[in-house]
């Protein structure tokens, strides 16, 4: 009996010394961000200098203080500002707006398209955006290919969500074939430009058979594209209705490109999820949004951006987006302060590719000047866009499960929203993409 119980002793002390040498390397594969403030649930006051412990790509732990954690990998940002990575809801990661866009649409292959998206990709992340929605892509499938390239960890980039071909009627915003000759013409016409129920049906399912994540349709006329064909509804009602209940079918929700008040308010009433842009709501529009639940994704960036271009006597916009551009980019700022009062649930999206890619951040500084504060500007480029995104679970907010996507600033954001325009570290999944201070 003394025996077994000097036995047992010896093995638990055995066990004991094991467990002891073992507690290190408990946390061997953890990183451990030291950071002076954390922001970890946009929407709530920020804690104060905190320690995120990160495994396996997810956050596990967030621990008041700095203290050092034994056998975890320190990460140095004691004198930072650290808030979730960032989420744009509107992008175009296979093009940027150039002089030489229209060449492109004729000259560019699929993987030209694929090469744009993979160094556009590459920008967007390093400036502090690890999730992003790409609504309307140039080229079959290059877009998928990147989006699934980033997510098996081969690329540099943000998690993307895809809708792939933006859904337009013929001789709509979203149909590329404007001013070409029409054997050109020809050969650019997109499975998923429709017309009639039927047709706007496959075209959501082609999209939805090409891995489309969401469904994009232009509901009005938009600025950039080549046509003087206003910027008001252009899908009949019932295409709409169909769409939406084809895209229901098949679980994906769909987002409506939409700026005149007519085309926005067809668009919610067939059951849109979201409106991108905007520009024309007004009372009864924000009160129809707020019925449906619907998030507006406000792209004022855009409208900042074509607003100069259509200024300058030496830019490259073709008249009939010139005209447009001139009337509709100066209204979005006012178009974003009269929702945001409304209270119509906004989810931050820039539309990069008309601006630059990496530039994406200065939306937060015009939603600030359309009268958000920091705080409402971040929680809709985080918890808002998670939520947009159909994402919440795993991105959107610091918190123990999630996807380790951390960013850390010089300054606090929540006073001056201008330090998000300089993101000096981003973390992605656990892994770091940028770090300013170990350069
Ligand atoms: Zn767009």
């Amino acid at each position: 009996m003394t025996k077994q119980t000097n036995l047992t002793k010896s093995s638990l002390l055995v066990a004991g010394l094991l467990l002891g040498t073992l507690a290190s390397p408990a946390f061997a594969g953890t990183k451990a961000l030291h950071c002076g403030a954390v922001l970890d649930q946009p929407g709530t006051n920020p804690r104060g200098p905190s320690t995120i412990l990160v495994e396996a790509g997810k956050i596990t732990e967030i621990r008041a203080g700095l203290d050092a954690v034994d056998g975890a990998k320190s990460v140095n940002l004691k004198d930072k500002f650290c808030l979730p990575g960032l989420i744009d809801s509107h992008v175009h990661l296979t093009s940027e707006l150039s002089s030489k866009g229209r060449l492109d649409a004729v000259t560019h292959s699929d993987a030209d398209w694929a090469m744009n998206a993979v160094l556009h990709s590459r920008r967007t992340l390093m400036a502090g955006f690890t999730s992003v929605q790409d609504v309307g892509a140039r080229g079959d499938d290059a877009i998928y290919a990147v989006r699934d390239a980033i997510n098996r960890g081969e690329l540099a980039g943000p998690r993307i969500r895809a809708a792939g071909k933006t859904v337009s009627v013929s001789g709509g915003h979203g149909d590329g074939r404007h001013g070409y000759s029409e054997d050109i013409a020809a050969a650019l016409l997109s499975p998923a430009t429709c017309d009639g129920v039927d047709a706007c049906r496959r075209a959501v399912r082609e999209n939805v058979r090409r891995t489309a994540d969401v469904i994009k349709i232009t509901a009005t006329g938009g600025v950039l594209s080549n046509t003087a064909a206003g910027t008001e509804q252009q899908f009949f009602d019932d295409e709409m209705r169909d769409i939406v209940i084809a895209a229901r079918l098949m679980g994906r929700k769909v987002t409506a490109h939409a700026h005149g008040k007519s085309g926005i308010e067809a668009a919610l009433r067939a059951g849109v999820s979201s409106i991108e842009h905007g520009t024309y709501l007004d009372g009864e529009t924000i009160a129809l949004f707020k019925k449906k639940g619907a998030y507006l994704v406000p792209t004022v960036l855009a409208g900042a951006t074509v607003a100069i271009m259509a200024d300058d006597p030496n830019g490259f916009l073709p008249p009939a987006s010139r005209a447009k551009a001139k009337v509709v980019g100066p209204l979005m700022l006012d178009m974003l302060r009269r929702a945001h009062q409304g209270g119509v649930k906004i989810a931050f999206g820039t539309d990069s590719g008309v601006s630059a890619h990496g530039d994406n951040a200065q939306e937060f500084v015009l939603m600030v000047e359309a009268g958000m504060t920091p705080m409402q500007a971040i929680t809709a480029a985080t918890v808002s866009a998670a939520d947009h995104l159909e994402m919440s679970a795993v991105i959107g907010s610091i918190e123990p499960g999630k996807h380790a996507d951390i960013i850390a600033v010089d300054g606090n954001p929540l006073d001056k929203i201008e330090a998000l325009l300089d993101v000096g570290f981003v973390m992605k999944g656990g892994k770091v993409y940028k770090n300013k201070n170990t350069k």
